[in-house]
């Protein structure tokens, strides 16, 4: 498994615990660069230290857990009916698009995303948080990490 697929990876596991701790919904990008990973989301405020060690200590759970990915290919009739906006993310997709490849991570998280990713979360092995940086002017919030092998 490459080190781009687990930080990739990582993206989605990751996302999943900012919406939980913070209510951040909308990813606004995403970058990998090696072990590299930079999630962007919509968001009003700089979070708190605590909130940022609860993400990456609730992400570091999931990945512990070993959860199993799934990976679909369906209609995106379908996949609306099935999930509605949260396989979106804040900017759409072209209307042209009719069938979509979608992560699910259930319970977790789920996104359009025609990536390669891990067959379960434990092969991510550990992330951490380097850094969050809060634009104001635009309203976003990156959160910037690192993957560790175990
Ligand atoms: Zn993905």
């Amino acid at each position: 498994m490459s080190v781009e697929a687990r930080t990739h990876t990582a993206l989605h596991v990751l996302k999943g615990a900012v919406v939980r701790v913070l209510g951040a919904e909308w990813t606004a990008g995403v970058s990998v660069d090696g072990s590299h990973g930079r999630l962007t989301v919509q968001f009003d405020r700089k979070p708190t230290e605590e909130e940022l060690a609860e993400i990456e200590e609730l992400a570091n759970l999931k990945i512990r857990e070993d959860a199993p990915v799934e990976e679909l290919e369906l209609d995106r009739a379908e996949a609306e009916g099935r999930w509605g906006d949260a396989i979106y993310d804040l900017f759409p997709l072209p209307a042209s698009i009719t069938r979509l490849r979608v992560f699910h991570l259930p319970g977790w998280n789920v996104n359009a995303c025609n990536k390669e990713h891990t067959s379960s979360t434990g092969e991510i092995g550990s992330l951490k948080i380097a850094k969050a940086r809060f634009r104001a002017g635009k309203g976003l919030l990156e959160i910037s990490y690192d993957v560790h092998p175990g």
